[in-house]
């Protein structure tokens, strides 16, 4: 079984790291924990030090830009989420996945619940749809029609390039 490692969050509090995370959230401080820096971190976003006019679904601050190879992505440096156009997601998708050579996840079952977190959009402030992702990794997306943006939680594109299928 995996029991869940602690780490001292840097304000004096101990937290957990739950199952099948490679982050924490500090509910003393209202800030998450993260391993290693933005660009070092797994999902490896590049970032470019310009704010956006967009805002965080998630923690209500502005986005930044970082980039994904040559993708321009608004990240957040708080829950280290991002937005990417619905288009180019696909293209750094595979991008990702060929490149990858390390070991990859068992299958994980879709996490319904996430279906039910209803996010509001970065850039227009509608109600984002939470739809199930029908390729590598089972997860969960938000997407904005009106804007062709999609919305990834920290941890979701590493889950996708190290899901089982092909490359
Ligand atoms: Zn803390
Ligand atoms: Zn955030
Ligand atoms: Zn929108």
């Amino acid at each position: 079984m995996n029991s869940s490692p602690i780490v001292d969050c840097g304000c004096g509090k101990s937290i957990s790291i739950p199952t099948g995370y490679s982050h924490s959230f500090c509910s003393d401080c209202d800030s998450f924990w993260f391993p290693s820096s933005m660009e070092s971190s797994e999902d490896a976003i590049v970032p470019q030090d310009r704010v956006t006019p967009f805002t965080c679904p998630r923690c209500s601050v502005d986005l930044e830009v970082g980039t994904i190879g040559r993708t321009e992505v608004c990240f957040c440096s708080k829950c280290r989420g991002f937005v990417i156009d619905s288009e180019s997601l696909g293209g750094v998708i595979q991008m990702r996945r060929s490149a990858y050579r390390g070991p990859e996840d068992s299958p994980v079952p879709v996490n319904f619940n996430e279906l039910d977190l209803h996010s509001t959009c970065p850039a227009c402030f509608s109600t984002m749809e939470a739809h199930h992702y029908c390729g590598p990794g089972n997860i969960v997306l938000d997407t904005c029609m009106k804007c062709k943006l999609a919305w990834l939680d920290h941890g979701e594109l590493s889950k996708i390039t190290r899901a089982p299928g092909r490359r």
